[in-house]
């Protein structure tokens, strides 16, 4: 597989290019054409294994092909750590630098100040902490009614950190009608019993 056989848009193709990216990854080539389609995806891979773009391009290519929501984010994206969201926000942004997309990104140890203002503003794609992200939900600015892809990374680790009840309680505030993409390196018990409850038919892909 070739990334421009993907079906990604081309602005992102462009930044693919850019990035010097040759060949897509198995994550990648397995993950991407089935979140396309606008399907569930269990992706069981490590670190290093491409994973974070395998859940980015599809997720920029189905935003931008959709319609802007006034202020509302589409896509919520959640990650363990700060560094992993940073990590994360990092991505989008090459990968989006062709686009308009917009994101925020939403993690501890730093103001509530200019990630409030973020939000006000509207962006397309939050990237959070789970912790964060229910913080920004209690003090009332945060709608995550519009949200319509949702992608919970390094799941497993998500489970040694004590946040699978937090995990629990997002996905009650996100829309039923979804689209979910759920990375894990292992599938613990509780992953599996996650998924099977969260996740509609999902592709799984394992590399
Ligand atoms: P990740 O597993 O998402 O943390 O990605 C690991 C590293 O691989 C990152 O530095 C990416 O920039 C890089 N990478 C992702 N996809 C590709 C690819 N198709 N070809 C070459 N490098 C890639």
């Amino acid at each position: 597989t070739k990334f421009s056989d993907l079906n990604l848009n081309p602005k992102v193709l462009k930044a693919v290019e850019e990035a010097g990216y040759e060949i897509p990854t198995p994550i990648q080539a397995g993950a991407i054409p089935h979140a396309l389609e606008g399907r569930d995806v269990l992706g069981i891979a490590q670190t290093g294994t491409g994973k974070t773009a395998s859940f980015t391009l599809p997720m920029i290519t189905l935003l931008h092909r959709g319609r802007a929501r006034a202020r509302m984010p589409r896509s919520l994206v959640l990650c363990p750590t700060r560094e992993l969201a940073a990590q994360v926000a990092e991505n989008f942004d090459i990968y989006a630098k062709y686009t308009k997309l917009t994101k925020a990104l939403l993690i501890g140890g730093v103001s509530f100040k200019e990630q409030d203002a973020l939000i006000d503003k509207g962006v397309d794609v939050l990237i959070a902490t789970p912790g964060r992200l229910l913080d920004h939900f209690e003090r009332g600015k945060l709608l995550l009614t519009g949200v319509q892809i949702m992608v919970v990374d390094e799941a497993d680790r998500m489970l040694d950190m004590g946040f699978i009840p937090d995990i629990e309680r997002i996905f009650g505030l996100v829309p039923f009608t979804r689209q979910t993409m759920f990375y894990s390196a292992t599938m613990a018990p509780e992953i599996e019993r996650i998924t099977n409850t969260f996740l509609s038919g999902p592709a799984r892909i394992e590399v």
